[in-house]
């Protein structure tokens, strides 16, 4: 059995891709395989990104007042997610947050925003932080996130030097219509491409544990691959209190290695990101992850606390990653955080409290 996993990362290198039943069989994995699992994986992650770690950072720029019903999202419409609201950071602000994070290492800093989509105004709000970002970091890439674009704002941001747009599709299209129905699937596939057609590099991921059956999984990483996404972050259902999911557990730490995993075989050379719920749900298994996905966030989410950013830093350089772009020296280890609910952010942008950077 253990050389399924290494005959299909054969095939894969030599160029045919995973089929959809072979992504199957690596979630369905058992568990006494996960590091088969894990060593064929890895064999693509280290063939494509060497021992290579991609740190992003994300400033959070409007958090909450969503009008939007998605019913994972803690921002949503409806959430009585006892989170921080705020409308748009101000540009210092917002240099200030992405200094910090770019000095804990990031190479890139995601700029995010709730809502719908933006505005005439919101799309000159942000481009106008993105050129003063730019002119003192040269070479810091920036990922836009702020929902749905109309016509013309990505060109708009590709001219202000934005780098990446975020657009998830969250879910497959089979399943779309039971977590969201104040937007399509479509809509979403729209915004990827209006991305992908301005130049911009399209990030495109998931998110796991929503109640989706494997198909739906392998279903949707299947269209991330066919939607050519550069970056694919791959999150783990946070089941905020307050939020339609606050009972909903259904990963295990292996169950979360052998998503990502499937991610790499679909996606072999693509930015696999372990993104948020990667403390909660992958526990002690997070530098297992590592030698599956490529990339992560740094510190803190959205609307919750990741564990301390020296911390990741540690867990990067223990288990023999670099920092991609980045020789600094690591910090001294910190102590690991026990798992725990989503711990509300109250730290970082919209407070008068330093970020965890
Ligand atoms: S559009 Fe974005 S911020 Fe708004 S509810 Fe959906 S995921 Fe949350």
């Amino acid at each position: 059995m253990s050389d399924t996993f290494q005959q299909l990362a054969d095939a894969i290198l030599a160029g045919t891709p995973a089929t959809p039943e072979d992504a199957l069989a690596v979630l369905r994995a058992d568990d006494a395989e996960l590091m088969h699992v894990v060593a064929a994986a890895g064999r693509l992650r280290r063939a494509y990104f060497g021992n290579t770690v991609k740190v992003n950072y994300l400033v959070n720029l409007k958090s909450g007042l969503c009008p939007e019903n998605c019913n994972y999202c803690s921002q949503a419409l409806g959430s009585d997610a006892p989170i921080l609201k705020y409308s748009w950071l101000s540009k210092e602000d917002t240099l200030a947050q992405a200094s910090a994070g770019l000095r804990g290492g990031a190479s890139r800093v995601c700029l995010v925003a709730s809502g719908r989509g933006p505005s005439t105004r919101d799309v000159d709000k942000v481009t106008d932080m993105v050129e003063s970002l730019k002119s003192e970091y040269p070479d810091v890439e920036v990922c836009a996130c702020l929902g749905l674009l109309a016509d013309g704002q990505a060109e708009q941001l590709k001219a202000a030097g934005v780098d990446a747009y975020n657009h998830n599709i969250n879910t497959a299209k089979s399943n779309h219509a039971n977590i969201v129905q104040t937007h399509t699937y479509d809509d979403r596939v729209d915004t990827v491409q209006k991305a992908k057609s301005a130049g911009i590099s399209p990030c495109s991921g998931l998110i796991a544990g929503l109640g989706e059956s494997d198909e739906q999984l392998v279903e949707a990483l299947v269209a991330l691959r066919e939607l050519d996404s550069d970056s694919i972050p791959v999150n783990f259902l946070m089941p905020f209190e307050g939020t339609p999911h606050e009972n909903t557990w259904e990963l295990s730490p292996a169950r979360c290695v052998k998503i990502l995993a499937a991610a790499r075989f679909v996606c072999p050379d693509k930015e696999v990101r372990i993104a948020g719920g990667r403390e909660m749900h992958l526990r002690s298994l997070q530098p297992i992850a590592l030698h599956v996905a490529n990339s992560l966030f740094l510190g803190d989410y959205l609307t919750s606390e990741g564990q301390d950013a020296r911390a990741d830093l540690d867990m990067i350089r223990d288990n023999g990653f670099v920092v991609l772009g980045s020789e600094q020296d690591l910090a001294e280890r910190a102590a690991q955080p026990e798992p725990a609910d989503p711990a509300i952010r109250r730290r970082g942008a919209g407070t008068d409290v330093l970020p965890n950077a």
